[in-house]
């Protein structure tokens, strides 16, 4: 079953914006992996040129500290950066730095380990590279700055022609493929997960009916409004019910009950735009009003009664709201329930009304 519906759902190709979303949330996710892999290479890095070095009885250079500088500095505007395209072109900046830094490191060693040095440093970045968020213009963009900088055959004495260099050559074709590859399965691999993922949570917090929150996303969303949200204003919580919604089903049917529900859920979205609400169920809706005075309570709710009873309609309804004030140390279904006899009192009164809690 699974298998089916995400066969169904991956076969049509994905819009550039949802993967530029996928893309942002990608690198959300892995930039601390990031940051610890430029670490990683700085480091390596830094071991490799103090053996050569040192070693090499060169001591440390000036230009080791520039190197060593530009790459920090490198790290630290990743640490706060944010956006996604930025993070291509710092990482661009990031290959080319380090790769020039390996290809001096290298040029310190006896000449004929430079071919075989070189590509075990051109295989270190293009692994790290594969796994991390990039886009795929910019994992070509690595691969050829990588290959530039650290070309096996060039000033390294050695000739495509003899055994050395067609071993050489090979091996780096291979190791292209390789990372390529790599790069492409898995970035198809994690857009197909959150396709997948944002469809599903979609359609677990949205009603299919109305298109509106759900009872889930209302209790996640308001629950965390009345645990967080600073209080310099009273938040209410609003339960609204259609009035004699069975007797519409009964007289007209349910598909013109299912479009006043649309209706009064379009009605809902354009009156309490700025606030949370949601279908609880059945012809039942709730709205968290945070951050409101009692009278701004009271002007939306009316004004909400009078946009339904106002809509234009061959079926036209009214509807019934009961208000409740979320009290200190209160809990989300505790407002319900107050709401919930608010609502009891206004249909007692005659429906097409609202009505606070009184406690
Ligand atoms: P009151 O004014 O006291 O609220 O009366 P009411 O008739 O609205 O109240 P009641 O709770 O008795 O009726 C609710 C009806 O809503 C019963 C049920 O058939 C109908 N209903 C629940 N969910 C749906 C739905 O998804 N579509 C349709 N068309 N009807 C629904
Ligand atoms: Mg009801
Ligand atoms: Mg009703």
């Amino acid at each position: 079953m699974f298998k089916t519906i995400e066969a169904e759902v991956l076969k049509k190709l994905p819009s550039p914006a949802l993967q530029l979303e996928f893309a942002q949330h990608d690198f959300e996710r892995l930039k601390p992996f990031c940051l610890l892999i430029y670490l990683a290479s700085i480091s390596i890095w830094l071991v490799f040129n103090l053996i050569v070095s040192f070693r090499g009885g060169q001591g440390f250079t000036f230009y080791s500290v520039i190197f060593l500088s530009a790459l920090l500095i490198t790290t630290l505007v990743l640490a706060f950066n944010t956006q996604v395209r930025h993070f291509q072109w710092i990482n661009l900046i990031f290959v080319s730095i380090i790769a020039i830094g390996i290809r001096l490191v290298i040029e310190g060693l006896p000449m004929d380990l430079h071919p075989g040095w070189l590509i075990l440093g051109a295989s270190t970045i293009l692994y790290s590279a594969s796994v991390l968020p990039l886009r795929r213009w910019a994992f070509a963009a690595t691969l050829v700055i990588t290959w530039v900088v650290l070309n096996p055959f060039y000033l390294t004495e050695t000739s495509v022609l003899e055994v050395k260099g067609t071993t050489v050559f090979f091996y780096s074709s291979f190791l292209s493929l390789l990372t390529l590859y790599s790069f492409l399965k898995l970035r198809q691999v994690k857009l197909s997960n959150y396709i997948m993922a944002k469809l599903l949570l979609d359609q677990a917090y949205v009603d299919t009916l109305t298109d509106i929150p759900n009872r889930r996303a209302f209790m996640a969303s308001a629950g965390q409004k009345l645990a967080h949200q600073p209080r310099t204003h009273d938040h209410y919580l609003a339960m609204v019910d259609i009035d004699n919604f069975k007797k519409v089903n009964d007289r007209f049917g349910h598909d013109i009950g299912d479009d006043v529900l649309k209706r009064v859920a379009h009605d809902i979205r354009v009156v309490m735009n700025d606030f949370d609400y949601a279908r609880l169920g059945g012809e039942e809706f709730a709205i968290y009003l945070a951050g409101v005075r009692r009278e701004d309570a009271a002007q939306l709710a009316g004004q909400l009664c009078a946009q339904v009873r106002a809509d234009a309609s061959q079926h036209p309804v009214t509807i019934s709201i009961g208000l409740a004030r979320v009290e200190d140390g209160e809990t989300l279904n505790q407002v319900l329930i107050k709401a919930d006899q608010a609502l009891y009192v206004s249909k007692h009164a005659g429906k097409d009304r609202f009505t606070f809690h009184a406690p």
